[in-house]
This record gives structure tokens, C-alpha cells and sequence, in this order.
């Protein structure tokens, strides 16, 4: 691997390293790799005008078995709506935030996010193989760009091992899975040999846009010591298909613990039947827990997609009353300035009177439960 001091040589040496290793190369070769290839695609007139535009602030990539699951009659259809490029990115409005969730202020070295004191955020890539529109680090994967350069890593390597409170380390990005399995079998090495880290953790939409990908190679250079836990990004369950299960179920036969979360979008997932949907087929037909639904972060240009808090909290409360709780996700803002996760409810406390609390069922009704407690 190259170091990091050539931008360009990087981004080369890993595309061919992508392209080149296995047969999921044909998905991200026949997909598009290019703003221009937008040129290509049955485009309306507004997303037409506004690629080029929407691409600068943010790279394009889809595989081509994410561009199949599009319904080009459909100006509205939610896959579509994630990863083509759209008038509205472009319009910033006041309040929208660059880093929304402050990773690099809690940075202490570079390529590493150390906010919550038994866990650190490692990004051994700033590149994806497919780009959401609505993705909150867009502007990072902009700016910084770079890909896997394992001097790159050192010092992050070194800052872990120097903190024996880390328990867990969270690999994002970039999406960790567009690595070569060379390099995820390196760094999946490192930090194993770490002695107080017990927990892996990757973040990724390489089983939901690249489902190909998840090849025995892969999860073979994520096997030893540590427990993998796979955290993939499915937000709608036109996303869940033949290849997707497949991706899944090799990863469950790996023995990684598979867990989803989902970002609230408007117009693409913002119903109770499309939300339900979505988390009875993540739990039931490919094993993965839905985890979280993120209500919408404040990253630029993407007003149009977020839907209000109380709009949330009512789709929330919904499938609260509908999904059993294996099939529920948590409903969760990323505050701003780093404050971390916090629910965001729908909360059924309706109060108290000293030891007796007013609660709401979830069929609506208040009951009422005395604390008795034994001294
Ligand atoms: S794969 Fe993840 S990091 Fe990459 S653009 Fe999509 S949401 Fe952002």
C-alpha cells in the first residue's frame, strides 16, 4: 500500500485493487463510477442539470446491481431517490452543518474519532462503493478522499493501544468493505493484536449496494479472536433481494453478529408501512436486527429529505405498537457538537404522583403503576 502523501497515486492503487479482485468487479464496472456516466441513465430534466453541480460537493458511485433495483418510470422511486444526484443538494440551508455530528473535533489523531470512552471510530477509507446523497460525512468523503494507506493508520493504531479503556472499535468511513480483502485481513490484525479491544465493529452499505461482494474471501480475513459485528445500512425492503440474503447469510454463517440502522428519509421511507416492512424482512428473511432509525442528521442540501421529530416520533410510536421487539429499531438523533445518540422517544410516561406513574399502553390507554419496592 501507498502512503498517504499521494492523493492521486492512493485513489488509483486502490480502484485497480477494487476492480481487479473477483467477480464483483463486473457489478462496479457496469455500474456508475462517474458523474459522467449520469449521462448514460433516463435522467428527468432536473436531475439531469443538476448532476454535475450535486457532484462536486459529493462523489457518484453505484454498482450496477444497486442501479437495477431502479424503477426509471418512477420519478419518486425511493432507490433512485438515494443515489442520483438532485436539484434540491444543492440548496443549503441555514443551520445545516459541514461535520453534523463533530467527528473531527473529537479526533485527537488523524483517521480516528475517539467520543465515547470504551469505543473509537476508525476509518481506514474515506472512499464507498456506492454514495448516498443524504450521507451525513459527504463532505469528509469530499474533502479527505483517500483511501487505504496502512501508514496512514499507525498513529490511530498506536493511540488505541495506548488506551486500555477502548473496548470496542468501530471501523466507517468510507465504507470499511470496499477495501480489498488484503487489507481488511491486515487491519483486522492489528487491532487484534491489541489486547484490551475485544469488539469489531464495521459499518457498511456493502451488503446492500455490492451485495457481491461478501465473498468467502471476505469474511475469511475477518476471523479470529475479536467478535465481528456487521452493522449494514438498509433503508428500504426493495433493497432486500435474492443477492442481499445471500450476502447476509454468509456473513450469519461466519458467525458476525448482523445488526441494521436506517436513516428516516422523506419520500423514500417515511410511512409506517414501508418502515414495517423494511424491519419484519431485515429480521426475518436475512437475520439482521433492525438496530437504529436515525432521524436525519443537518448535513447540507439535505432539508428535503428530513421529516420533522414529531413526524418521527408518531412513525416510531407506530411500529412500537406493531413490530415485536426483536423487529424494532430504536429511534435516535446524533445530536450535534457530539452530544452522542439519545432516544428520541415516543415516550410513555404520562407522569406521576409520587410512587404512582401514569403510563400509556400501547393501545393507547393511561394505566397506572405503584412502585412497591423492599427495603
Ligand atoms: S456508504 Fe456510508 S459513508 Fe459512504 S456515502 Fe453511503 S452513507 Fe456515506
Amino acid at each position: 500500500m501507498t502512503s498517504d502523501a499521494n492523493l492521486h497515486d492512493i485513489a488509483t492503487a486502490e480502484e485497480r485493487a477494487f476492480n481487479a479482485d473477483a467477480a464483483w468487479q463486473d457489478d462496479v464496472r457496469q455500474g456508475v463510477r462517474h458523474a459522467r456516466d449520469l449521462a448514460s441513465l433516463p435522467l428527468s430534466p432536473g436531475e439531469r442539470a443538476a448532476a454535475h453541480g450535486a457532484a462536486a460537493n459529493h462523489k457518484v458511485r453505484i454498482p450496477k446491481a444497486y442501479l437495477d433495483l431502479i424503477d426509471w418510470n418512477d420519478p419518486a422511486d425511493p432507490i433512485r431517490a438515494q443515489v442520483i444526484p438532485s436539484p434540491e443538494e444543492l440548496e443549503e440551508a441555514e443551520g445545516e452543518l459541514g461535520d453534523p455530528i463533530a467527528d473531527h473535533d473529537f479526533s485527537p489523531v488523524p483517521r480516528l474519532t475517539h467520543r465515547h470512552a470504551d469505543r473509537v471510530l476508525l476509518f481506514p477509507t474515506y472512499q464507498c462503493a456506492v454514495y448516498c446523497r443524504f450521507c451525513f460525512r459527504k463532505e469528509s468523503l469530499t474533502a479527505i478522499g483517500r483511501g487505504y494507506a496502512r501508514e496512514a493508520l499507525e498513529l490511530a493504531l498506536a493511540y488505541i493501544a495506548a488506551h486500555p479503556e477502548i473496548r470496542e472499535v468501530i471501523l466507517t468511513g468510507g465504507d470499511p468493505l470496499s477495501l480489498p480483502d488484503k487489507a481488511l485481513a491486515e487491519i483486522f490484525a492489528r487491532i487484534e493484536a491489541i489486547a484490551h479491544v475485544r469488539l469489531l465493529r464495521i459499518h457498511t452499505r456493502v451488503p446492500v449496494a455490492l451485495p457481491s461482494r461478501i465473498t468467502s474471501g471476505l469474511v475469511e480475513a475477518l476471523q479470529g479472536r475479536l467478535m465481528v459485528t456487521v452493522v449494514t445500512h438498509f433503508n428500504h425492503a426493495r433493497e432486500i433481494t435474492d443477492a442481499t440474503e445471500a450476502a447476509c447469510r454468509t456473513m450469519r454463517q461466519a458467525g458476525f453478529v448482523l445488526l441494521n440502522q436506517s436513516v428516516l428519509l422523506k419520500g423514500v421511507n417515511d410511512t409506517v408501512e414501508v418502515l414495517e416492512e423494511l424491519c419484519r424482512e431485515l429480521m426475518y428473511r436475512l437475520g439482521v436486527k433492525p438496530y437504529y432509525l436515525h432521524h436525519g442528521d443537518l448535513a447540507r442540501g439535505m432539508a428535503h429529505r428530513r421529516t420533522t421529530i414529531a413526524e418521527g416520533q408518531a412513525l416510531a410510536g407506530a411500529l412500537r405498537a406493531r413490530l415485536s421487539g426483536i423487529c424494532n429499531p430504536v429511534y435516535v438523533l446524533d445530536l450535534p457538537e457530539g452530544g452522542g445518540k439519545v432516544p428520541l422517544g415516543p415516550c410513555y410516561v404520562e407522569g406521576r404522583d409520587g410512587e404512582t406513574w401514569r403510563l400509556r399502553g400501547l393501545d393507547g390507554e393511561v394505566r397506572t403503576y405503584t412502585e412497591i419496592v423492599g427495603t
